[in-house]
């Protein structure tokens, strides 16, 4: 049929009278797209508007009829074909009182372009022409555009705060499981620290050390997993502060050489004497990175050395850059591992390294925390040979004194941590309330603080905490941040709230297991006085006992007592006053050393019945040039001298000891007299001193 032809019988007959071109030229006229196409296998078009030919980028309908060929089927994309031939033939059959569809498809335009189109179909029979389909057809490419858009940028928004709250989630259980895990551990290394300074059992001691051991590692894993989260979770800050170079040397040194040493691993430092000592970055951070590579070091390696080297790259004004490298003799990396290395829970060489403790997260964590300062860890590794781990780094110069030439390995500790001593101290007229829900918690901190003789209260709850300072006068509190019912924050506002004059003049010291997520800060914030992280440490704790009491209630000393003070006190105040005043002994060493006043006077007793025998062993012996029988019995009394608290004596006869083993004449001859009037004047004192002791 001729085609012309065809379409004007086609227009003439869909109207059946004259009003056809009237049809025809409002169906010309629609904005959109519309065609009607026989519902037979060959889906021949019977009339198509120009809106339609443009869609598919025709000017002409000659130029449509050449693309598609006349057909439906033409005119869609052929993969989308079936598909919504399907979805049209499924819907007229359920849709058979309206014989409606509605399907979107893809079309192919003249210039070879693809669009997409919607399709809302309605079936009819047409009398003259039987079964057809009437199109409207529009393009929705655009919209359609804009719709995929705001579909994808609500699943977005939906996957983020699906992957926000499961972060959260994830910090949040990681921060209870801190806490879970850290409580009871806690407890068993606070109760294992009683153990290692009460028992005298080398085997118990041996035992608990083992305990000990454990227990620090599994701590240490669990601060590991806990940085790692709070990294991803994005809530790891730097903490830049001041801090000096060599001391935190000193540190690393002091951390990593038992491990090397027990490996009889040689420990190289390296370090430019020109770089300024005093610097601003994250002091603890850097410590945390230059630890773990080091311990990695001495981990893996198992004859040869280990080098630390700091050099300067770079000075400028006021900042330094410095180049930091790890190198070890150890047993390196293999070369197709490497890309692994720095993956989280990735452990390479496993069959090699199964023994070998660890996560295989320290160096994700330590390649991010560099990250977080601006750096990269860079890595070269010859396997069987040895690994070399290096970085740089950029700090604040806080003074221009340079670091100078320090030998590490005869550092004073004490002195690099910036002259500060262990604590000891003892405050017996110091009172102070612990507060924690962990009953164990508050027995082993109770016990750990027995030496100091601080009396001590305990509560259980914020409730209970909040009763006790209204009826009691503290000079320091110890507050548990998390506890069921008020948390210690509640807990501190309350007091605030309830009794401000006196909170105002106490300090309270927050204690918190958990460590996500900026405590200290939120510890500070809420109007601590200080912050200290459980496990609690003795060491930390007296330390702070010790900065925050009245210092008129404290007496700081040079080493710990053995005895708890309270006892001691009670003691001490039965001393014989003839002992007090001898210059030739102190009791208190004593007693310390024989356990208590009653059997140091026990002591005293077979020491003082002896002293006349034995000085005239001494003399004999001396006389008879026996110099063997003359060290033999001065090591003797030297030995007893101990146990009655006489360093005096107790020297005096070591000196006398060495010289006989020298068979050194000259000096026995002058010492010797005088030695042995003093020693034969304790023989007195202590008469007086039994006596006395006795008539009490
Ligand atoms: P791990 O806790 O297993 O030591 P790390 O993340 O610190 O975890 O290290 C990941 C892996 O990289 C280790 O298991 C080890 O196989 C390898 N590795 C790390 N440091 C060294 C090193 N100095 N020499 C050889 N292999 C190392």
């Amino acid at each position: 049929m001729n085609e012309e032809h065809a379409d004007r019988e086609f227009a003439e007959d869909l109207s059946g009278e004259k009003k056809l071109p009237a049809i025809e030229w409002l169906a010309e006229q629609m904005p959109g797209g519309f065609f009607i196409y026989r519902d037979d296998e060959e889906q021949e078009i019977l009339y198509v508007n120009k809106p339609t030919c443009r869609i598919f980028g025709c000017e002409t309908l000659e130029e449509f009829k050449k693309l598609t060929g006349y057909t439906f089927r033409g005119m869609v994309h052929p993969d989308d074909f079936l598909e919504i031939q399907n979805s049209i033939d499924k819907q007229i059959a359920e849709d058979s009182a309206h014989k409606m569809d509605y399907v979107e498809y893809r079309i192919i335009r003249k210039d070879g372009s693809i669009r997409w189109v919607d399709d809302y179909g309605h079936h009819a029979n047409l009398p003259g022409f039987g079964d057809v389909y009437y199109v409207f057809i529009g393009d929705i490419t655009d919209t359609r555009k804009v719709k995929e858009e705001q579909q994808r940028n609500k699943m977005l928004a939906q996957a983020l705060e699906a992957a926000e709250q499961a972060s959260l989630a994830k910090t949040s259980f990681l921060s209870n499981m801190s806490h879970e895990i850290r409580t009871p551990i806690t407890a068993i290394l606070g109760m294992n620290e009683m153990i290692l300074r009460e028992s005298v059992n080398p085997k118990i001691l041996e035992y608990s050390e083992n305990i000990r051991q454990a227990g620090v590692s599994l701590l240490g894993i669990i601060s590991d997993i806990l940085d790692f989260s709070k990294i991803e979770a994005g809530k790891m800050e730097l903490t830049p502060v001041k801090y000096s170079l060599k001391k935190q040397i000193a540190d690393i040194y002091n951390l990593i050489r038992f491990r090397a040493e027990a490996k009889a691993l040689s420990l190289d430092f390296s370090i430019d004497p020109n770089i300024p000592d005093l610097l601003i970055g994250d002091e603890l951070r850097i410590k945390q990175v230059v630890t773990n590579l080091m311990s990695n070091a001495v981990k893996y390696t198992e004859k040869g050395s280990i080098c630390l080297k700091v050099s300067m790259l770079k000075k400028e004004e006021d900042v330094v850059e410095l180049k930091i490298t790890i190198e070890d003799t150890g047993i390196g990396i293999r070369k197709e591992e490497m890309d692994e290395l720095l993956s989280p829970f990735e452990r390479l060489d496993i069959s090699r390294n199964r023994s070998i403790e660890g996560t295989g997260l320290g160096l994700a964590i330590t390649a991010q925390l560099l990250s977080l300062m601006g750096s990269e860890l860079e890595v070269e590794s010859e396997y069987q040979v040895g690994s070399k781990f290096n970085f740089t780094l950029r700090q604040k110069i806080a003074d221009e004194t340079p670091i100078g030439e320090f030998d590490i390995y005869s550092i004073d500790l004490k002195k690099a941590d910036g002259g500060k001593k262990r604590t000891f101290f003892v405050a017996p007229g110091a009172r102070i309330l612990v507060v924690d829900d962990t009953p164990m918690n508050l027995q082993v901190i109770a016990g750990l603080l027995k030496r100091t003789g601080v009396s001590i209260d305990t509560a259980e709850s914020g409730e209970e905490c909040i009763e006790k300072f209204g009826e009691n006068d503290y000079h320091l509190v110890f507050l548990d941040y998390r506890m069921p019912g008020l948390d210690g924050i509640e807990t501190l506002k309350e007091l605030f709230k309830r009794f401000p004059d006196k909170i105002k003049n106490t300090p309270v010291i927050s204690l918190t297991a958990s460590a996500v997520s900026g405590d200290r800060e939120k510890m500070l914030q809420a109007g601590f006085t200080d912050y200290m992280a459980k496990p609690v440490n003795i060491e930390e704790m007296e330390e702070k006992m010790a900065r925050y009491l009245p210092e008129e209630l404290t007496d700081l000393l040079e080493s710990p007592l053995e005895t708890p003070v309270a006892e001691i006190l009670e003691e001490y105040a039965e001393i014989p006053e003839v002992l007090i005043n001898s210059k030739l002994i102190n009791p208190k060493d004593g007693i310390e050393y024989c356990g208590d006043l009653e059997e140091y006077i026990f002591a005293i007793n077979i020491y003082k019945n002896s002293i006349e025998e034995k000085a005239k062993l001494l003399e004999k012996n001396f006389s008879e040039k026996d110099m063997a029988a003359f060290t033999l019995n001065s090591h003797s009394l030297k030995s007893t001298s101990m146990a009655i608290g006489s360093s005096n004596i107790f020297e005096r006869a070591r000196a006398l000891e060495e010289a006989g083993k020298e068979e050194n004449y000259d000096y026995i001859y002058k010492v010797l007299p005088g030695f042995l009037r003093d020693y034969r004047s304790l023989k007195e004192i202590l008469d007086k001193a039994v006596y006395e002791f006795e008539k009490n």
